[in-house]
């Protein structure tokens, strides 16, 4: 072990980003970097064998610079590094599957909102194959985090098996936001193990204003999986709704009191509240105070009725800035 700055990442993380843009394996999936992120580890990757000479040849440019005591000029005022004891060994125990492809919801808020057709028919590859090769050669090892982001991870054809797989060779650790919209016995299974934690963002108290911020009607479908989900759980924070205020949606106290009743109902103890990304940059400094009253309200309500209720990272911060 050596001791010096870095991040989980650097030392063991790989990002697969498939999306319109290309596919890509990253070092990670923190854009928010002030230095920009975005640590480019194989360009043009498809899912054919990995090159490991090449591709640990690169993880140690990277890492030696983090132990000459300089920092990666993508890395720069990165929350994520810290002072730590780093294995001296080439491993990976963290991975994030960015698939920014299939979803069965439109949300106003998200990027491929403005055009869905392209997104939903961006052709990905099946990492299923790349993660059995790490594994039976001892690259890939439990004891790290790995996490979706983008589309729909239920909506992949190789979800089912590839989680199956990772859960049945030790993995514990695996985050899943899902829309719910399609339920998984095998998130079932790993939230009843305690090896997955779940999260759906419904946004919503009711039908209605479900089907006009995710563009499907399908509340009682969303409600009824998060309820199987939930009562498997073993831990409190292993199933989490979420709420984005979305401002002229479901910016109402009316709709925020069902939706806590309705988690309440079905069994959830772990509520999260966050503001839409693009109209918190733009009201940032001034007109937000509607919005941060019912932030608030959701801490206050919520935190009475679950065991768990908590903002996002950026929403806390931008209570915090907020004078009492
Ligand atoms: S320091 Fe930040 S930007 Fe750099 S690899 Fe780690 S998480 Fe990513
Ligand atoms: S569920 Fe997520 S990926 Fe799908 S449309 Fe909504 S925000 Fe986008």
């Amino acid at each position: 072990m050596s001791e010096y700055i870095s991040c989980d990442w650097i030392e063991g993380g790989m990002d697969f980003d498939v999306g319109v843009f290309g596919s890509n394996i990253m070092m990670c999936c923190y854009v928010s970097c002030p230095g920009g992120g975005n640590i480019m580890l194989k360009r043009g990757f498809d899912g054919s064998p990995i090159d490991w000479d090449e591709f640990w040849r690169l993880k140690k440019h990277y890492k030696d610079i983090q132990k000459s005591g300089e920092t990666i000029k993508e890395c720069t005022d990165c929350v994520f590094l810290r002072k730590d004891k780093w294995r001296d060994k080439n491993y990976i125990d963290s991975i994030i599957f960015d698939h920014f492809t299939k979803c069965n919801c439109d949300c106003v808020y998200c990027y491929t909102h403005e055009d869905k057709k392209k997104y939903n028919s961006v052709q990905g590859y099946n990492v299923l194959p790349v993660i059995k090769d790490m594994v039976e050669r001892g690259i890939f090892i439990p004891g790290g985090q790995i996490g979706f982001g983008g589309g729909e991870p239920t909506m992949l054809e190789e979800f089912e098996d590839l989680i199956h797989y990772l859960l049945d060779n030790g993995f514990d650790n695996i985050s899943i936001p899902t829309s719910a919209v399609k339920y998984s016995p095998v998130i079932e299974k790993g939230v009843s193990q305690g090896k997955i934690h779940v999260k759906n963002s419904i946004d919503s108290g009711c039908r209605e204003t479900f089907a006009m911020i995710k563009g499907l009607d399908a509340f009682d479908t969303v409600v009824k999986n998060m309820k199987r989900y939930a009562s498997v759980k073993i831990d409190d924070c292993d199933v989490i709704s979420k709420y984005i205020i979305c401002p002229g949606y479901n910016d109402r106290k009316s709709e925020i009191d069902k939706w806590l009743d309705t988690c309440k109902k079905i069994g959830i103890e772990y509520a999260e509240v966050s503001v839409e990304n693009i109209w918190l940059r733009n009201h940032r400094h001034e007109g937000n105070e509607e919005v941060i009253e019912l932030v608030k309200y959701i801490l206050d309500k919520g935190g009475s009725m679950f065991n768990i209720c908590k903002g996002e990272n950026h929403v806390m911060q931008l209570l915090a800035g907020v004078k009492e």
